[in-house]
């Protein structure tokens, strides 16, 4: 394996089809990825071309046994972002999203006739998906949200607007959740539709080879083979975020491998008084944290996916997987760029380009706070997401 950590021998503890994914996925990233990313990034623009070779990889649905997908366990699914990420968070967003929040909901919320027409072409990366949940007004409480769809005759007429949507401008199906009177329900719109437009976010310096974008509903009128006929409820796009988590939690642990050996590569050879920095105890004991954090973050990561495996993984196991390995791949990325020094923040190395993108991941699919809320809940029974106002 390339550009690997594996301090405590995890790989001893993985199944035969785990190793090959992981190996097969390490080698598209540092061949296919890692050379090209950080032209992207800089440019702010999302490299295409590799889709088609992510879904040839089985990347996309991998833990599905249907309509194409590979079939694999969710601990390799796991090993995947991890690799993915290693690369790019937005590359990993975008796996991500089209798996866990496009694939998923389709599959688990959708009619048969809706996972015939959507799922083949999403796994085989022919079309992309995006996922609208978060509005201007309602990020962390998505509960609140504004859109709404009422039934017009035959038609549902869908109104309002999404933000901050990773793939909506390039998305061909938007998997959208809107307040019905009965209820939060989830509607397929497809790219083209009257009324419907899904203009880019320009200006991020974080996931900037990643597309984002804001989805605008103008009296959208959507049959009723556009409806997930077993949506019902904001439960349904929590487990839906649930999936994307886990796959998040994963990621990270990539991201903070690549920061830490690009940390340890510079500190042997940049020399300051007239030592390689690495011979400083101040830098060895960053490396020395680094490389601990790292080997509890893929621990953590392999059991939660064996839970997961075996249908026992909770929402509580996911929040504090994703909660803890973003802080520490994004703790990581910020030591790392000390150690680069003024290189550090230069996009010649790949460490800046991670920090900033781990910014973004920190704040979505449940931001690092409101996942120690939902942890605070699960141990004391008390939830703590409203202000009191005794
Ligand atoms: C690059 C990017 C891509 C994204 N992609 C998608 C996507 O594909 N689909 C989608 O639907 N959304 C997406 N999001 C949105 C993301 O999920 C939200 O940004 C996130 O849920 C936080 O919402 P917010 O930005 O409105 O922050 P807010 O909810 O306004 O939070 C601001 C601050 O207040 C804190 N806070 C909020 N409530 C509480 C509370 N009860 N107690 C204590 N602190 C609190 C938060 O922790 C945070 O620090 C994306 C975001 C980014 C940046």
């Amino acid at each position: 394996m390339n550009h690997y950590v594996d301090f405590v021998n995890i790989e001893e503890l993985l199944t035969d089809e785990e190793k090959m994914v992981l190996g097969t996925t390490n080698e598209f990233v540092m061949e296919r990825v890692k050379p090209i990313i950080g032209d992207y990034y800089e440019k702010g623009e999302f490299p295409f071309q590799l889709v088609k070779e992510m879904a040839s990889l089985g990347l996309f649905g991998a833990t599905l046994n249907e309509y194409g997908g590979a079939g694999i366990s969710n601990t390799a699914y796991g090993l995947m972002m991890q690799e993915l990420e290693r690369g790019d968070s937005g590359v990993r967003s975008f796996a991500s999203v089209q798996s866990a929040l496009v694939i998923y909901p389709i599959y688990t919320f959708g009619s048969e006739e809706q996972r015939q027409k959507y799922l083949p072409g999403l796994i085989q990366g022919e079309k992309i998906g995006c996922f609208g949940l978060t509005e201007a007004d309602f990020g962390s409480n998505p509960g609140g949200m504004k859109t709404n769809a009422v039934k017009k005759g035959d038609r549902w007429i869908l109104n309002g607007s999404k933000m901050w949507i990773t793939n909506g401008t390039i998305a061909d199906v938007a998997v959208v959740w809107a307040k019905t009177p009965d209820g939060i329900r989830g509607f397929l719109v497809e790219k083209g539709m009257k009324g419907f437009s899904a203009p880019e976010i320009k200006h991020k310096a974080s996931l900037r080879a990643s597309i984002t974008s804001e989805l605008v509903f103008e009296d959208v009128e959507l049959p009723e083979s556009q409806l997930m006929p077993n949506s019902q409820g904001l439960k349904c796009p929590l487990k839906c975020l649930t999936q994307a988590r886990y796959g998040i939690g994963w990621g990270a642990i990539g991201a903070a491998m690549d920061c830490y050996l690009t940390a340890l590569d510079y500190s042997k050879t940049r020399i300051q008084f007239d030592s390689p920095i690495a011979a400083f105890q101040l830098v060895q004991q960053k490396l020395a944290d680094m490389l601990t954090e790292i080997t509890k973050a893929q621990l953590l990561a392999l059991q939660v996916g064996r839970l997961k495996d075996k249908g026992k993984a909770e929402y509580v196991h996911i929040s504090m997987l994703k909660r803890n390995n973003v802080y520490m791949a994004l703790n990581i990325a910020r030591e790392a760029r000390d150690i680069l020094g003024a290189n550090g923040i230069s996009l010649e190395y790949p460490v800046i380009r991670h920090m900033c993108n781990l910014e973004s991941v920190k704040t979505y699919e449940g931001t690092h706070d409101v996942h120690a809320l939902i942890l605070g809940e699960h141990i004391t029974g008390i939830p703590a997401f409203r202000a009191r106002n005794d």
